[in-house]
């Protein structure tokens, strides 16, 4: 269950991009972000021009890359794709570069995390459409500047909060993915089951679709799991039987939250009291970084309504004591 899907085996990989959705009709809400997007492609198809660059940012496996594949598909362009910690020398973003064609995309993952080296390259390319490279070395050195075709860069990040101001600058179009809804991962949930050709029944999307903590990316990895289940220990079609039997055996939490999750919760009920604790103190209590915490669970603790912020710092709600099984102290009278 990685919202990440950083520990994918290569199989997973290949069933996640079989299930990623290509067109703007394919791709479930986000409603905004898409009807915006479909108007600036749409703009920049017609006047024949390179999109404007686009930064994509909020908690992983909301559908960040599978949307920079789909501005490349609906602008009738290539796609090249690497990510900020791959692309540490000028040399490889300069081979990039010029590979590109006219309104192709380039899309940078974790783009917080590029080099300031190579973010600096990528100012003038990214504003100019030239790059100045180095060529020879000792005495002989010298720049040339090399005009590159128009293209669009379309970055993605978890972590906007470490986007240098300038870089953030630099992109016309800027993005923020929200979680899913229950009822939006269940139509994604039986579309992908759809590709997977397994049955699967309403109740059951529905119910797997509740425990996906408002990320795809968890919700296929359900659905592929539960297959299984179906597969071996049922009748080979998903119900709401097969489907309860397998989130129990695979000890999914009945709202959708992970270890960290809970361990956020258990720690401001144990540790502060229910809070309200400051983010620091919080980030080491659990050995998270603030900022993970800030940009990864919190939001999601917020949404379902299990942490409200406060001048003072989080405080946990009524709903996280119940989730948990614990009762809150009198004393406060809230
Ligand atoms: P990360 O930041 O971790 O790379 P991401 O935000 O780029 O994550 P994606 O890789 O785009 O997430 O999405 C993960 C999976 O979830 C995709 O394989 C895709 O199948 C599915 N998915 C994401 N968004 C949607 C959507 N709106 N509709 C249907 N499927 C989706």
């Amino acid at each position: 269950l990685d919202p990440t899907g950083e520990n994918f085996s290569p199989e997973e990989y290949e069933v996640e991009r079989a299930l990623r959705p290509l067109s703007f009709d394919d791709f479930a809400g986000q409603d905004q972000v898409l009807e915006n997007l479909q108007i600036f492609v749409k703009a920049a198809n017609l006047r024949g021009e390179a999109l404007d660059h686009t930064l994509f940012h909020g908690p992983p496996g909301l559908g960040k890359t599978t949307l920079a594949h789909i501005l490349a598909n609906e602008l009738n362009a290539g796609i090249k794709v690497t990510s900020g910690p791959v692309l540490d020398k000028p040399g490889d973003l300069a081979g990039l570069l010029t590979n590109l064609e006219d309104r192709d995309v380039l899309f940078i993952d974790e783009i917080h995390r590029l080099s300031p080296v190579i973010e600096e390259y990528l100012y003038s390319a990214m504003e100019d459409f030239k790059i100045d490279i180095m060529i020879e070395t000792g005495p002989n050195a010298r720049t040339v500047q090399i005009d590159l075709n128009q293209f669009t860069l379309v970055g993605a990040t978890t972590r906007s909060g470490l986007l240098t101001a300038p870089m953030r600058a630099r992109f016309g179009i800027s993005s923020r993915l929200q979680y899913y809804s229950t009822e939006l991962l269940s139509d994604i949930i039986q579309r992908s089951a759809e590709i997977l050709k397994m049955p699967i029944t309403l109740e059951a999307a529905i119910e797997i679709a509740g425990r996906s903590r408002g990320t795809p990316r968890i919700a296929n990895a359900l659905l592929r799991r539960i297959r299984d289940f179906a597969q071996i220990k049922g009748n080979g079609k998903i119900d709401i039987e097969i489907s309860k039997f397998g989130l129990k055996a695979l000890n999914v939490d009945v709202n959708g939250l992970d270890e960290m999750d809970n361990k956020i919760l258990v720690t401001i009920i144990d540790k502060f009291k229910g809070g309200p604790v400051g983010i620091t103190t919080l980030a080491t209590a659990v050995s998270e970084s603030a900022e993970t915490i800030e940009e990864v669970y919190e939001p999601f603790l917020i949404q379902q309504g299990f942490i409200i912020r406060t001048p003072r710092g989080r405080e946990v709600t009524e709903a996280a004591y119940k989730h948990l099984g614990k009762t809150r102290p009198h004393s406060q009278g809230g």
